[in-house]
């Protein structure tokens, strides 16, 4: 496969078609918003010479790296790809759409992933007449830089399908981990708690955020504490996670505290609105 299709060309998405290009892949990108592109492109760009200014790259990479990656205007535009990663927001109704219209425009044989946080691999696929070639790949932010690719497989998913995306993985530089298809997979099911409990300990007054922090890093070596890591993830993107493993595993000690719901009810939604559990505004 020397053709992929990324759809959604925000964070995740221009971070994806970077790792993909880096490994000699031809990259179309799509995005339903025209001024997605020159953005993605600004983006992967700066972090294109980032890695030339500390070495990583040679004169002439970053350029050539670029010229792998190109804007498709429509979604009609991906035919060739033999396989597609969808990275557009986090909606199951978006979704399960991308999935039905890439499933019309691919040839048969082509792989449909997703880059879902938290939306069932098993249902994207049961959109589709080809839920064995359906999967996640779950990139992590910053996707440079970070080694992991989760690697979902839902009910039906294939050997072959899982193969060769483990393999796509590999080949980007990233390390793939398999895991199935239950709300969310391992890294949120794991994580989300951590953040939920590390807020009840504020709520309850036990601590205060900086002392909580102080407490997973020094202590368990974690390089964030878990509140800071809820700020830059975005308060309102932790408790939709939450949500989801408490609608979808049925168990109180999935239920999200009512400060985060209180939060994210007042607009203070972490780094990205300044005002999180810590403050984000520019000294003056
Ligand atoms: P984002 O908002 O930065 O980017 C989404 C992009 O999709 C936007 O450019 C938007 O214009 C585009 N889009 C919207 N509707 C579309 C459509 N119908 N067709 C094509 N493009 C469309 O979001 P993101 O942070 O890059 O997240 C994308 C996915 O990756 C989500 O499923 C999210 O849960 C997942 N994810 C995010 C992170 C993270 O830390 N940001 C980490 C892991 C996984």
């Amino acid at each position: 496969m020397e053709t992929i299709a990324v759809v959604g060309a925000g964070t995740m998405g221009a971070g994806i078609a970077q790792v993909a290009a880096q490994a000699g892949l031809e990259v179309l990108l799509h995005d339903s918003l025209p001024e997605a592109w020159p953005r993605a492109r600004a983006a992967i760009l700066r972090g294109l010479e980032r890695d030339l200014a500390q070495g990583r790259l040679t004169p002439g990479q970053p350029e050539a790296i670029l010229a792998r990656i190109h804007p498709a205007a429509r979604l009609e535009d991906l035919a060739t790809a033999g396989l597609a990663i969808e990275a557009a927001p986090e909606k199951r109704e978006l979704k399960r759409e991308l999935f039905r219209q890439l499933d019309r425009m691919l040839a048969p044989d082509a792989i449909l992933a997703s880059n879902t946080s938290s939306i069932s691999i098993t249902e994207l696929g049961a959109a589709t007449g080809r839920p064995q070639q359906c999967i996640g790949m779950h990139f992590m932010n910053p996707v440079p830089v970070m080694a992991l690719v989760e690697v979902i497989r839902g009910l039906a998913t294939s050997d072959a399908t899982t193969e060769t995306v483990r393999e796509l993985a590999r080949r980007m530089g990233k390390t793939p981990v398999e895991v199935r298809d239950f709300p969310g997979f391992v890294s949120n099911r794991v994580l989300m708690p951590l953040i939920n409990e590390a807020i009840f300990c504020v709520y309850e007054g036990v601590a205060t955020p900086e002392a909580v922090d102080e407490v997973m890093r020094l202590g368990m070596n974690h390089p964030m504490g878990p509140l800071r890591l809820a700020d830059l993830i975005g308060l309102d993107v932790c408790l939709d996670i939450i949500e989801v493993l408490h609608q979808g595993l049925g168990e109180d000690k999935y239920r999200p505290c009512p400060l985060l719901r209180q939060m994210v009810a007042a607009g203070r939604l972490g780094r990205k609105t300044g005002q999180g559990f810590y403050s984000y505004e520019r000294k003056k």
